[in-house]
C-alpha cells in the first residue's frame, strides 16, 4: 500500500485503483486532471464512464484484463483523447482489485500520423507518393474487377520541365508542380459528366511519383471515349498560362493512358503499358496523349531488340564513320569534315543514326560508341594528314549523355594526343538544349575545352528552344543553321529571314556560321551573300567512308604534293594549298558572286 500511494504522489500517468466489476475506488490526481475532475468526484464511479471498454469487448460489464490496451479515454466535458492502459492485477486488503496505469498517447498518435503522412504523401504538393499510388490503385483494381467496370490509369509528364527548373530555378519548379497538383484536382473535382457513376464515390486519385511525373486513377470509366475526354480536359486545363514570379510559363504535358482490366491484369504490367503510352505522346510531340496499344507493345519490343542488337555492334565493327566535307563560300575551299557514324548491321544493311542513335542514348551504350567515334575520326584525320592530304578541321558529334560525363575533356585531349593532333582542328558538335541548362558542369566542360582551344559547334541551330542567353553565357565557335531553314532558300521569305538573322547574330557575337544540307547552288549563292561561312551538304559531296574521301580530295587536288613527314603544324584557311578548288558543278565557279576562282 505504500509503495501504491508513492507511485500515487510520483508518477507522472494517471492512476486508477477499481474492483473487478469496474468500480473505482481510488484514483490519482494526475488521472483526475486527465479527465478534468477533481480526484474525489473519480470515486465509485464506473470504469467505463472514462474509458471504453478495453481489449474490444462490449460494453456490458467492464472485462478489465491484464496487460497493456490502447483504448479511448473520455473527459468529464465529454472531448475524448487516445490513451495507453495498463492492467495490473492485484489483492489489496483481502479483495482482488485491478490497478490501471493510463497515459495520454495523443502526442505519439500525432507522430504516427504525421509519419504515416510523410511515408504516403509527396510533401511538396501534398499528394499521395508513389508508395500510396500503388496501393490506391491495387484497390481500385480490385474494386473494378468486382464492379465488373473498367477502370482508366494515366500517366503525366511535364514537358521541358527540366528546361524550366534550370534555367528558372526551383522554386519557380517546385511551385509550378504545386500549380500542376492543384490544377489537375480542380479539374478532376467533378468529372461525374465523363466518368462518375456514383457521385460521392472517391473515384479519382491523383498522385504525384516524384520529378514532374503525376498519375491519375480514374475509377468506374466505361469507355476509352470517356478516358479521351478525362485526358483532353487535363490538357486543357494545364494549356492556360501561368505567371510565377515574373515568368509567364506556357506548360504542357504529355500523357499516356492505358484501361484495366483491357490492357493488363497485372499491376506492374499496367504501370509498364501506361509509361509507354506516355513516351510515346513525349515521342510523338509533346502535349498530348497517346493510348497503350498492343501495337505499342510491338514497337518496344522491336526497340528492345534493336538495343540488343548493338550492344554487340562496337565489338563486332559494325560501326563506321563517314565524313562530310564543309566548303568555305570566301576561299573556296574544303576547310574541314563531319564525322557522321553509320551502321552495318548484318540484318538491316547499313543503318542511318537517326534509327539508332536514340536507342544508344537510352541503353547507355553512346558512351562507349562515342567514345570509339571520337578516337577513330581523330586517327582517320591524322592518317589524312599523313598522305599529304591539306589540314583540315575534324568535327564530331556529341550527344547530352556523352558531354555529362566525367572526364570527357580528358578523354577528349588523350585522343588528341595520342594521334598527334592539335586541339583547334577539333569542333564539338553539341545540340541547343544541352546548353539550355545553365549548370556548373556545363560552364565548366565548356571553359576547359576553351582552355584546351578545341571548338565547341551548336548543332542544328534553331530547331531547339528560343532562349538564346545561352550563346552569351557560353564559349560557342560556331553555329551550324538547320537543315530545314536551308532547304527552301532562297524562296521562303521566312527561312530566308531566320537565315538572315542567324548569319548576323552569329557574326556579332564573333561565331563562324555554318549552313547544313545545302543541296542547290541558288541556295550555295543566298548563303555567300549573306556573308555564311561555311556550307555543308549533297551540293558539296554526300558523307563518303574515309577512303573515299581521302580520294575524293586527291582527285581535287590534282595530285597534291605530300607534306613533308612530320609536319603537323597547322595550315590557317587562308594558306590552304590554291589547288584544293572544288569540283563541284561549273555553275558555282562560274557565278561571279561566289566569287570562287578555278
Ligand atoms: P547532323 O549532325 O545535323 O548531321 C547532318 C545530317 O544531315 C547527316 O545525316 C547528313 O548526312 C545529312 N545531310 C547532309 N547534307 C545534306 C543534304 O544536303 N541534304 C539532306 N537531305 N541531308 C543532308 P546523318 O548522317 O543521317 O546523321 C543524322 C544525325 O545523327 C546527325 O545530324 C547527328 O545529329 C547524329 N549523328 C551522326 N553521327 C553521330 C555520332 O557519331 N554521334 C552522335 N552523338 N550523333 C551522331
Ligand atoms: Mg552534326
Ligand atoms: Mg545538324
Amino acid at each position: 500500500m505504500e509503495q501504491l500511494l508513492r507511485l500515487f504522489r510520483h508518477s507522472d500517468s494517471g492512476l486508477l485503483v477499481c474492483r473487478r466489476d469496474g468500480r473505482l475506488l481510488l484514483g490519482s490526481p494526475v488521472a483526475a486532471r486527465m479527465f478534468g475532475v477533481e480526484a474525489l468526484a473519480l470515486r465509485h464511479t464506473q470504469v467505463t464512464r472514462w474509458l471504453e471498454p478495453l481489449n474490444g469487448a462490449g460494453d456490458a460489464a467492464p472485462t478489465l484484463p491484464a496487460g497493456q490496451w490502447e483504448t479511448t479515454a473520455r473527459r468529464d466535458d465529454g472531448s475524448a483523447f487516445p490513451a495507453e492502459v495498463t492492467v495490473t492485477e492485484t489483492r489489496l486488503d483481502g479483495h482482488d482489485q485491478r490497478i490501471l496505469i493510463v497515459r495520454d498517447i495523443t502526442d505519439r498518435r500525432l507522430t504516427q500520423e504525421r509519419l504515416q503522412h510523410l511515408a504516403n504523401f509527396d510533401s511538396l504538393t501534398g499528394l499521395p507518393n508513389r508508395t500510396l499510388f500503388r496501393d490506391r490503385l491495387a484497390k481500385a483494381m480490385a474494386r473494378a474487377r468486382r464492379s465488373r467496370m473498367p477502370m482508366v490509369l494515366m500517366f503525366l509528364d511535364l514537358d521541358n520541365f527540366k528546361v524550366i527548373n534550370d534555367s528558372l530555378g526551383h522554386e519557380v519548379g517546385d511551385q509550378l508542380l504545386c500549380h500542376v497538383a492543384r490544377t489537375l484536382e480542380g479539374c478532376l473535382r467533378d468529372v461525374d459528366s465523363v466518368a462518375l457513376r456514383n457521385p460521392g464515390d472517391d473515384v479519382i486519385t491523383v498522385s504525384r511519383l516524384g520529378g514532374d511525373e503525376f498519375t491519375v486513377i480514374a475509377e468506374q470509366v466505361a469507355t476509352a471515349e470517356d478516358a479521351a475526354l478525362l485526358a483532353r480536359r487535363i490538357l486543357d486545363a494545364l494549356a492556360t498560362p501561368l505567371q510565377l514570379m515574373e515568368h509567364e510559363l506556357h506548360v504542357s504535358a504529355s500523357i499516356g493512358i492505358s484501361m484495366f482490366p483491357n490492357d493488363d491484369t497485372d499491376l506492374d504490367g499496367l504501370v509498364r503499358h501506361t509509361d509507354m503510352a506516355m513516351y510515346r505522346s513525349k515521342a510523338m510531340g509533346r502535349g498530348i496523349y497517346s493510348f497503350y496499344s498492343h501495337e505499342l507493345s510491338a514497337e518496344v519490343a522491336a526497340r528492345l531488340t534493336l538495343e540488343s542488337n548493338l550492344r554487340h555492334a562496337l565489338e563486332r565493327g559494325e560501326f563506321e564513320l563517314y565524313y562530310q566535307p564543309k566548303f568555305h563560300l570566301g576561299t573556296g575551299q574544303v576547310s574541314g569534315v563531319e564525322a557522321l557514324i553509320r551502321w552495318h548491321s548484318p540484318g538491316h544493311g547499313m543503318v542511318p543514326p537517326d534509327r539508332f542513335i536514340g536507342a544508344l542514348e537510352d541503353s547507355g551504350l553512346i558512351l562507349p560508341v562515342g567514345a570509339w567515334a571520337l578516337r577513330t575520326a581523330i586517327a582517320e584525320l591524322s592518317s589524312w594528314d599523313a598522305a599529304g592530304a591539306p589540314r583540315l578541321t575534324l568535327a564530331v558529334n556529341l550527344s547530352a549523355r556523352q558531354f555529362r560525363q566525367p572526364f570527357l575533356a580528358r578523354s577528349v585531349a588523350d585522343a588528341l594526343h595520342e594521334a598527334g593532333i592539335a586541339p583547334h582542328r577539333l569542333e564539338l558538335e553539341l545540340t541547343e538544349s544541352l546548353l539550355l541548362e545553365d549548370s556548373e558542369s556545363n560552364r565548366n566542360v565548356l571553359a576547359t575545352l576553351a582552355e584546351m582551344g578545341v571548338r565547341v559547334a551548336i548543332d542544328d541551330f534553331g530547331t531547339g528552344h528560343s532562349s538564346l542567353s545561352y550563346l552569351k553565357r557560353f564559349d560557342i565557335d560556331t553555329l551550324k543553321i538547320d537543315r530545314s531553314f536551308v532547304s527552301a532558300l532562297p524562296t521562303d521569305t521566312e527561312d530566308a529571314a531566320i537565315a538572315t538573322a542567324i548569319v548576323a547574330m552569329g557574326h556579332s557575337l564573333h561565331m563562324k556560321v555554318v549552313a547544313e544540307g545545302v543541296e542547290t547552288i541558288e541556295q550555295a549563292e543566298f548563303l555567300y551573300g549573306l556573308g555564311c561561312d561555311e556550307i555543308q551538304g549533297y551540293l558539296i559531296s554526300r558523307p563518303l567512308p574515309g577512303t573515299q574521301l581521302l580520294a575524293w580530295l586527291q582527285e581535287r587536288l590534282g595530285r597534291a604534293p605530300p607534306a613533308p613527314p612530320g609536319n603537323t603544324t597547322p595550315t590557317p584557311a587562308d594558306q590552304l594549298p590554291s589547288s584544293l578548288v572544288l569540283d563541284v558543278p561549273d555553275t558555282l565557279y562560274c557565278t561571279e558572286t561566289l566569287g570562287v576562282t578555278r
